[in-house]
């Protein structure tokens, strides 16, 4: 299929690279696909950055038939834009799709479609040290209909927004908040798709975190809410003794791209990893006999994210003493080195753009 492309006749003027923030600033141009029934997905094209004229019916408003997908283009030494494991994100879309009823889309086409739009885009993609070029994918169900069932329409869209160094003020240890009132997912549910509601469910817990002085909120699990899950929008990692430990991929959690590269990169260096269940009161229990050396969550936007204290119950577990741990900062180098191109990439994870 021949992505078709329409130049916007006015460029925006480009934002100011060291006071970048993030997702608040957006690209002259998106790409657009649609789906029908009678044609599959079709009509792909890019076009100038506009908002999308819906039926107030749409099903998306209603039920939430919706999925997404979050990656960076990051501007390496030679000038060139690269991407990261960008077909890990692109099968990630087709599980979520197949978890929501959306019709899956051709890995090729999503890809020459990131490319595309990178290639017009390119001066978008920021230089300075620690920005990127964020890359949202999203589908949304568009039938106009309030009946409950999978849409037989949908729009596939990219947008593309700069954003700025995630650690501006330095790479500082957060504080998070472990949730007993409430659960982000259960097995069987939606937690694994990358799916808008497991957001919007989330956001009162958030919000009761910040009042209460915390980052981010670390859900248990759904059931005996008892074993760790994962944190908002990252995985999480803890360091006993010499073991690196992280939730195994139960069917509640997301499975992330920065968790599995982390787990490859410490494997190749000969670190001791296990995927499996971790009940907050290992966790307290290693903290109390100083065994739990570091935590640290694993995300797209931070990369890696020292935590530095975890608060559950009226339990206050600091972590590290304020320090970031060295293992957190070795995966931090390492990752973003790749990333950025300013390193040998021995997992072949880079796509060039
Ligand atoms: C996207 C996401 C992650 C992190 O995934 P990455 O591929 O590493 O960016 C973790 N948890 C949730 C709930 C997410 O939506």
């Amino acid at each position: 299929m021949q992505i078709k492309v329409t130049r916007a006749a006015q460029l925006k003027a480009k934002p100011d690279e060291t006071r970048l923030g993030f997702g608040q600033i957006f690209t002259d141009h998106m790409f657009n696909m649609d789906y029908s029934l009678d044609q599959g997905w079709h009509d792909p094209r890019i076009e100038p950055y506009s908002p999308i004229a819906m039926d107030p019916s749409s099903m998306v408003l209603h039920y939430g038939q919706a999925i997404f997908e979050g990656l960076k283009a990051y501007r390496n030494p030679a000038g060139g834009i690269q991407l990261f494991r960008p077909r890990a994100n692109i099968d990630r879309l087709n599980r979520s799709a197949r978890r929501m009823c959306i019709p899956e889309m051709d890995p090729d086409l999503v890809l020459e479609s990131f490319k595309t739009l990178l290639r017009i885009e390119q001066d978008w993609v920021p230089r300075a040290p620690g920005t990127s070029l964020y890359i949202r994918p999203t589908v949304i169900a568009t039938d106009p209909f309030l009946g409950v069932r999978a849409s037989h329409t949908y729009r596939f869209f990219i947008i593309l927004s700069p954003v700025g160094a995630y650690y501006a003020e330095g790479f500082n240890p957060v504080k998070i908040w472990v949730t007993r009132d409430y659960v982000r997912a259960v097995r069987g549910g939606v937690g694994e798709a990358k799916t808008p509601g497991n957001y919007a469910a989330s956001l009162l817990a958030g919000e009761e975190a910040h009042q209460a002085g915390y980052t981010q909120v670390l859900w248990l699990d759904g059931v005996e809410q008892k074993y760790i899950e994962e944190v908002g929008a990252m995985n999480i990692f803890f360091v006993i003794d010499d073991e690196l430990v992280t939730p195994a991929l139960n069917g509640s959690i997301l499975p992330g791209i920065t968790r599995d590269s982390v787990l490859a990169l410490a494997r190749h260096w000969g670190i001791k990893t296990s995927e499996r269940r971790i009940s907050i009161d290992e966790v307290v229990a290693a903290h109390e006999t100083g065994r739990l050396k570091e935590i640290f969550g694993a995300g797209t936007a931070a990369v890696i994210s020292p935590v530095g204290e975890l608060r559950y119950g009226d339990q206050i577990l600091a972590v590290g003493g304020g320090e970031v741990g060295p293992l957190s900062q070795r995966l931090y180098d390492a990752l973003v080195a790749i990333q950025y191109g300013k390193a040998l990439d021995p997992m072949g994870w880079v796509e060039p753009v």
